[in-house]
């Protein structure tokens, strides 16, 4: 080591300066590249069954084929596992198959929203609403007056399926939660954000002229039931099997005069979603045997059959395992996953809330995090040191640009990921994702070069 400072600074500290310094122009044009098809995603996947049937579809035309238990797989097969249309496992079988573990990207696909009631629709002074729950940790003020469309599932008394999705064609009607005039809101101005606006009025406003009749009730309800009816053969009991989601009608867009960033709803889980599917997709010939994990429920707590709390990894994993005459256990305790979940970024007009040395930044890479959770590292996968030192290896040994820190200042608030639930699997986990701005809110902003990054380090993680 020199004894100059300049030498030892540079041998001994890290030196923190913004990424696109430590990329070439190429690689900013190959994340600008990246993310236009990342873009089409985010508008035509804005729910979980949506993004499942994206994934399917170009899986299928990548060779992928739905996976079979009895079937005996071999190096360079690719299957996939649905599961309930909502949750999706791909894989790519490697050329040591299992034997050494698998190595899996975890990431979501549900984000949050406005759910349906079982009982949604009502008429009130002539106007035609749903009564909604939210789902998921939202700031209720941001869904109040922007343009919302709707979306998802429902199943017929008869067991008929009928997709829907209203406000996303250009031109195609749209529906809002509405909000009370400045001039009229001295009361609700003085109440905090949390309370301002009340869950019970996360109404949406669905219709305002009724059927033409001289008698009878209901009859503003009546004609927007019957127009759903004409298009959809819906009867209004049928919404109790329904799962629909009103989500933002708006479309992603480039954000900046620069165009290095993008705006979009549901960029959680998304943002790392999208790039765990194209690792996989361009990930040939792997060792092991590679896994891309698409889950639902991670924003009300990963529980149900949907969610990485259930047993549908561990029991794919065991599926595994038996063709090669393994235990599973044996295949969980020698895995790793990089649980592929978004991180707060650090937004300089909300500063007080985030601790600035230990912070992810846009345009700094994907962000690595040891852990999440709140108040004193509760309800998170720590990952080990020997676990971080070989992902923070093999980032560097692939150029992919890499960053650290917290989910804000300590005992600011706090947040989860689905690494847990991986780990309590006796696997080896930690969480990598894309620094977000204005994360749960219905237009989040990521910068173009790490959605790239992310990709980067899932692909080489899977070559490792
Ligand atoms: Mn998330
Ligand atoms: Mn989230």
């Amino acid at each position: 080591m020199s004894n100059s400072v300049e030498e030892m600074s540079k041998d001994l500290l890290i030196s923190r300066r913004n990424g696109f310094f430590d990329v070439e122009d190429s690689v900013i044009a190959e994340a600008d590249a990246f993310c236009e098809e990342y873009k089409h995603f985010l508008n035509t996947s804005k729910t979980e069954r949506e993004a499942v049937r994206y994934a399917v579809s170009h899986a299928e035309k990548l060779g992928f084929v739905p996976f079979d238990p009895k079937q005996t797989y071999h190096a360079g097969d690719k299957v996939y596992y649905n599961n309930r249309g909502k949750a999706l496992i791909l894989a790519v079988i490697g050329e040591e198959g299992c034997k050494n573990g698998v190595r899996i990207a975890a990431a979501h696909i549900d984000s949050p929203r406005l759910d349906l009631k079982p009982y949604p629709l009502y008429e009130a002074n002539d106007l035609v609403l749903f009564k909604t729950h939210y789902y998921g940790g939202l700031k209720k003020y941001q869904w109040t007056t922007i343009p919302l469309a709707m979306h998802g599932r429902v199943v017929k008394r008869d067991g008929t399926c009928v997709d829907i999705s209203i406000g996303e064609q250009p031109g195609e009607q749209q529906f809002c939660v509405t909000d009370l005039l400045p001039h009229l809101g001295n009361e609700q101005m003085t109440k905090t954000l949390a309370k301002a606006i009340e869950g019970e009025n996360l109404n949406v406003l669905i219709g305002s002229r009724p059927v033409r009749s001289d008698d009878g009730k209901d009859l503003f309800k009546l004609n927007i039931m019957k127009l759903i009816h004409d298009k959809y053969g819906l009867v209004e009991e049928d919404f109790v099997s329904g799962e629909i989601e009103f989500v933002p009608a708006f479309q992603a867009a480039d954000i900046g005069f620069d165009r290095s960033m993008i705006g979009g709803y549901g960029h959680d889980d998304r943002v790392c979603a999208y790039p765990a599917l194209e690792a996989i997709f361009r990930c040939e010939h792997p060792k092991q045997t590679i896994l891309t994990v698409l889950a639902d429920k991670e924003e009300v707590g990963s529980d149900g059959n949907t969610g990485m709390n259930s047993s549908f990894l561990k029991y794919f994993i065991c599926d595994l395992a038996r063709q090669e005459g393994l235990a599973g256990y044996d295949v969980l305790r020698k895995s790793k996953c990089l649980s592929a979940d978004v991180t707060a970024a650090y937004d300089p007009t909300y500063a007080s809330a985030y601790e600035p040395l230990n912070s992810c930044y846009l345009n700094n890479g994907v962000g690595v995090m040891k852990y999440t959770g709140a108040r004193g590292k509760s309800g998170t996968s720590d990952a080990s040191a020997e676990f971080m030192a070989e992902i923070r290896k093999l980032f560097y040994d692939n150029n992919v640009l890499w960053q650290t820190g917290e989910l804000g200042k300590v005992d600011g608030g706090g947040g989860g990921t689905v690494a847990m639930f991986i780990a309590n699997l006796d696997i080896d986990v930690v969480d990598v994702g894309v620094p977000v701005i204005s994360m749960h809110s219905p237009f989040e902003v990521v910068a173009k070069l790490d959605v790239y990054m992310a990709y980067r380090g899932f692909l080489s993680f899977f070559q490792a």
